[in-house]
């Protein structure tokens, strides 16, 4: 793992992080590393995203995601409801609610996204103080081995997401950390050090 000072952190007094956003390409294992963060640290919040993306076998709703349809999803972002969103893959939206992270926050528990680059992108702006970690491959052969390995996609959306994974590996420079997924044990515990060990831009 390498942390990146920026040119915030000389100017802003420098707290631990208390919202870390975790992002990466596609693939690399987010949802994985989210998920032992999940059973190993409950004293982590875990945000639960909206998508309009139909469920996975085995996945539930209200645990996995909100599961809602195009409707709902636009409610929301008219109500001003969610603190990001975006289309990923070109195929569904997904969202983070709002209100839970403010409550969560609020209430002083260290609280996770696991969320796409773009929507990282979005709340680097809206919550300037929060901590964002890119989840790297060892290398891309094994981005694309774990993405064909996983085979919940048929090719033509595999071909989609591999497409977007490439443009996500170049945005690795704008993050505040990097940590490489060789090992989802390993991922898990230096996510979770981070929100003591890592620098976030201000005390807010
Ligand atoms: P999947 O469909 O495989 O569960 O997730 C597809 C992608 O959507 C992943 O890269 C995941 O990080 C991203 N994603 C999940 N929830 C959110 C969210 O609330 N906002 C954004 N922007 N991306 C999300």
């Amino acid at each position: 793992m390498s942390s990146k000072k920026t040119v915030a952190d000389e100017a802003a007094p420098l707290a631990s992080p208390r919202l870390i956003v975790l992002a990466g390409p596609t693939a690399v294992g987010k949802g994985t590393v989210a998920a032992c963060v999940r059973e190993h640290h409950p004293e982590i919040w875990i945000s639960v995203s909206v998508t309009t993306r139909k469920p996975r076998p085995g996945e539930i709703d209200g645990y996995h995601y909100h599961f809602i349809n195009d409707a709902e999803f636009d409610a929301l972002i008219a109500n001003g409801g969610l603190l990001e969103w975006a289309v990923v893959h070109k195929a569904a939206r997904y969202g983070t609610p709002r209100a839970p992270v403010d409550r969560a926050l609020a209430s002083g528990k260290p609280a996770l996204l696991e969320i796409d680059l773009q929507g990282a992108r979005q709340v680097r702006e809206r919550m300037p103080e929060a901590f964002l970690v890119f989840l790297a491959p060892p290398s891309f052969v094994e981005l694309v081995r774990r993405l064909v390995g996983r085979g919940t996609e048929g090719s033509a959306e595999r071909e989609r997401r591999l497409e977007t994974a490439r443009k996500e590996m170049l945005a690795e420079s704008e993050f505040d950390a990097t940590i490489v997924n060789t090992d989802v044990r390993t991922a898990c515990e230096e996510l979770v050090d981070l929100f003591s060990s890592g620098s976030s831009r201000s005390n807010s």
